[in-house]
């Protein structure tokens, strides 16, 4: 069985966090440590550990994140962001869900 981790409870609506977008494929929801004046978290629905764990079958989850992303700044007229993926211990990933930050120092 898979380890579950903070955000498979927050995309399972276990606990509650601030989500600012949601479909059939992702969930966007505010950082809770914010270190922008827009910090957000894009996840997939479905569970990657890190960009460290990819294989052919899911290659595509990153591009479409980040399509995702592109879209949501487009929609709320959010012109410049910056997006990161942290990618295991050494590259400060903290949370093995794999996920997108969005900053932007605009405000949503
Ligand atoms: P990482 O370093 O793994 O790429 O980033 C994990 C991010 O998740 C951090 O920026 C951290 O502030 C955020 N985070 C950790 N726990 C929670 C939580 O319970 N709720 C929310 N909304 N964000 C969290």
């Amino acid at each position: 069985m898979e380890e579950r981790t903070i955000f498979h409870k927050i995309r399972d609506k276990e606990i509650p966090a601030s989500i600012v977008y949601e479909d059939d494929e992702v969930l966007a929801f505010k950082d809770i440590h914010p270190k922008a004046a827009t910090h957000l978290l894009f996840i997939p629905k479905h569970f990657v550990p890190s960009i460290a764990d990819l294989t052919p079958a899911t290659a595509h989850i990153p591009g479409m994140l980040i399509l995702k992303a592109q879209k949501f700044a487009e929609q709320k007229g959010i012109r410049g962001y910056k997006l990161t993926f942290h990618v295991g211990a050494g590259g400060g990933q903290e949370v093995f869900y794999l996920h997108l930050h969005f900053l932007s120092e605009e405000q949503l």
